[in-house]
């Protein structure tokens, strides 16, 4: 089978998959407050997304993660996951997302093969949370963290953002819910993905260093053995099951081992989070149906211009403009 391999000779067997744009949320880090979402015919149907997600996974991609967006916002969402449930390439299908369709989603994603969720949670203070979030409801979310646990999954992980004078003083309780839940926790610095209204970034800057340095106050961290082949850096808790990882774009540089790329609605292929390079496989998608061999060559083309790096600095303005929702986080 033919690999993908980029010019640093990095394997990418990674896809994060972003079904949509839309969101019943408005982090306040992640989209501004009068966001503009794309229109019906620029975004891919579920049919052109499977068609992309089948061609990575005979191309030696192994792992998808949906996102979006809200992934579980899109209309027939389910049926999709369903159908990627079963491509037999595909040893990992798991999801992120901010758990407010997850009382009703969990049983039928579970049932669908996914296998893990990422659940975003940032505070667990109800008015903090309608805040960050600007219109979202925190017992909605538990109630999907509920049904997450009740469906067995195989790991459960929370995201959180950290904002500095916002929620970082909830690290700890955040910690300690993870631990009474059972599940495991990452803690994630602002990326500046985007212009965003209500916060500065460079302000809100809380190093991972400094949330760890918070949670040893409280709990004991064992360097953990586990590679994802992710951004993520875990630790394990001294006496309990929970992990707890740290996603560090700007302190601690993770580039070197990246193993993935990103599919956006608009079917946009982004070889790097933080560089604007890109495949536009919408469009050779629609100029030439049915025939796949094509889109195998653009995606194997492609990997000559993933970047080596992103670089992002926060004292300026962002140099990429696509909000997190568009990138699909
Ligand atoms: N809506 C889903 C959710 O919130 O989990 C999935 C999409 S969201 C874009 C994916 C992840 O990106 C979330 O964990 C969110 O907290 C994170 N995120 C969004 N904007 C970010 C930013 N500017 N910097 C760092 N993480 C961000
Ligand atoms: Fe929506 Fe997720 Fe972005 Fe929040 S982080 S606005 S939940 S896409």
């Amino acid at each position: 089978m033919t690999q993908l391999i980029d010019p640093f000779g990095r394997k990418i067997e990674y896809l994060r998959l972003s079904i949509t744009d839309r969101c019943d949320f408005r982090c306040v880090y992640c989209m501004s407050e009068d966001m503009t979402f794309l229109p019906r015919a620029q975004i891919l149907t579920l049919e052109e997304i499977f068609t992309l997600a089948k061609v990575f996974s005979e191309l030696g991609v192994n792992k998808i993660r949906i996102t979006g967006g809200e992934p579980l916002v899109r209309n027939g969402a389910l049926q999709l996951i369903e159908k990627l449930g079963q491509l037999p390439g595909l040893n990992e299908l798991v999801m992120t997302t901010n758990g407010s369709q997850l009382d009703k989603f969990a049983e039928p994603l579970m049932a669908a093969g996914v296998k893990r969720l990422n659940i975003s949670l940032d505070t667990l203070n109800a008015e903090k949370f309608r805040t960050i979030t600007r219109n979202g409801d925190l017992k909605t979310v538990i109630k999907g963290i509920d049904a997450a646990k009740k469906a067995g999954f195989q790991r459960l992980k929370i995201n959180a953002v950290i904002l500095k004078d916002q929620n970082h003083n909830e690290i700890i309780d955040l910690v300690q819910f993870a631990i009474d839940q059972g599940i495991d926790i990452s803690f994630i610095e602002e990326m500046p993905l985007g212009v965003v209204s209500d916060h500065d970034r460079s302000g809100a800057y809380y190093s991972s260093d400094l949330i760890r340095q918070d949670i040893e106050q409280q709990f004991t961290l064992l360097p953990s053995t586990e590679k994802t082949g992710g951004p993520s850096n875990y630790f394990q808790v001294q006496g309990a099951k929970t992990r707890v990882g740290f996603i560090s774009p700007h302190s601690h540089n993770f580039c070197s081992t990246c193993n993935r790329v990103r599919l956006t609605v608009e079917g946009r292929l982004l070889l790097c989070l933080g560089n604007e390079h890109s495949v536009d496989l919408k469009q050779v998608l629609r100029a030439n149906p049915g025939n796949e061999e094509i889109i195998k060559q653009s995606i194997i083309n492609s990997m000559q211009i993933k970047p080596e790096k992103h670089e992002f600095v926060l004292s300026e303005q962002p140099v990429i403009l696509r909000h997190m929702n568009v990138t699909g986080g």
